[in-house]
């Protein structure tokens, strides 16, 4: 699974990547240069494809996104319209290797980070995720970071074995959709995951060496569910004591069969002042020693920054400051997603 994160058409997304990474690589590249003694060249002009549109977390707006999988195999979580219009498909590993080869082309051996989407790139079958991760290592010998999105369900058919093959060869971290640690919510939402699997994921990666990265979404409960999502979200990082945890706001578009619930009077969005009662409850119930925990999304009200567990009375007191001074971020803003 993936958040909600942050999407980018195809259009943009090539020449905002190929601008920015072309602009990283340059520096990198200037300052192994200057290091090294030596000449270097990052050349122009080889697009590399991506289908339909492309989403990352916000962590890695820097990193070379690579399609290893097309779609979702779920596709069926009822807030997400992000892969609805594609058919899911593992993509041939000749062709994601040409990708590989068009991007060192394109970009030189100097990137440093890559994010393997789309939804749930772990559901590759481990032989050939090991081959990939080989042979990025290959063409970017100066890659410090393969990230990858995945679901509760990919990391429990694995085995520790493959896992630990997997952190060995250079993945790093998994980013990990929870959404919510309530059953009640999960079967709602039709997650097709419970938050028993979810923790035994995040435990099973954290004893095989891989990081994790959880994301939860504020609102999701409605009104009457939100005491319930918010300490059981907190039972839920604090079982996982993940690396990373963060908050996305519950966003919606027209056509997502969760909008037309509350369409139909079904359910509600949430208020900022409501939201910010969730994340307080929330807050109030971790003890997660070490989690890096952010609420730095486009979705989001207010945001936040800060390490559990003792950042969390200066997290309540901004949220507390945020709702006596209603300074949340415009709705305005927000719709930009
Ligand atoms: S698992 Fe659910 S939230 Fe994640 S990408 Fe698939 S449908 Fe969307």
């Amino acid at each position: 699974m993936t958040d909600a994160s942050s999407v980018l058409s195809e259009k943009s997304l090539l020449s905002l990547q190929q601008e920015a990474l072309l602009a990283y690589n340059r520096a990198v590249c200037r300052r192994t240069a200057k290091q090294s003694g030596k000449g270097c060249k990052v050349s122009r002009g080889i697009f590399m494809r991506y289908e339909g549109d492309v989403y990352r977390p916000p962590s890695e707006a820097r990193s070379l996104i690579i399609q290893v999988t097309i779609g979702c195999s779920h596709n069926q979580c009822t807030f997400c319209h992000m892969y609805a219009d594609k058919q899911f498909r593992i993509r041939k590993k000749e062709e994601i290797m040409q990708d590989l080869d068009e991007c060192r082309e394109m970009y030189g051996p100097w990137v440093q980070r890559v994010f393997f989407a789309d939804g749930d790139a772990l559901i590759v079958p481990t032989d050939t995720l090991l081959e990939l991760l080989q042979y990025v290592h290959r063409n970017f010998p100066a890659v410090e970071r393969i990230t990858s999105y995945g679901t509760a369900k990919d990391v429990l058919r694995k085995s520790e074995e493959e896992l630990r093959a997997l952190s060995e060869a250079g993945l790093q971290m998994i980013y990990l959709g929870a959404e919510s640690g309530d059953d009640a919510v999960l079967r709602a939402i039709c997650k097709g995951e419970t938050a028993a699997e979810i923790i035994a994921a995040g435990q099973k990666l954290k004893r095989c060496g891989l990081k994790t990265s959880v994301t939860l979404i504020s609102g999701l409960g409605g009104r009457k569910g939100i005491e319930a999502h918010a300490v059981r979200s907190a039972e839920l990082i604090n079982a996982m004591n993940p690396e990373y945890a963060s908050i996305l706001t519950l966003h919606l578009t027209e056509n997502s069969p969760m909008a037309q619930e509350i369409a139909r009077g079904e359910r509600e969005l949430l208020v900022p002042d409501e939201i910010v009662l969730e994340t307080e409850l929330f807050l109030k119930h971790i003890d997660s020693p070490g989690t890096v925990f952010r609420t730095n999304h486009a979705s989001n009200y207010v945001v936040l920054a800060g390490t559990f567990n003792e950042d969390i009375p200066r997290l309540l007191r901004q949220l507390e400051e945020a709702k006596e001074k209603q300074r949340y971020r415009l709705e305005a803003w927000r719709r930009r997603l």
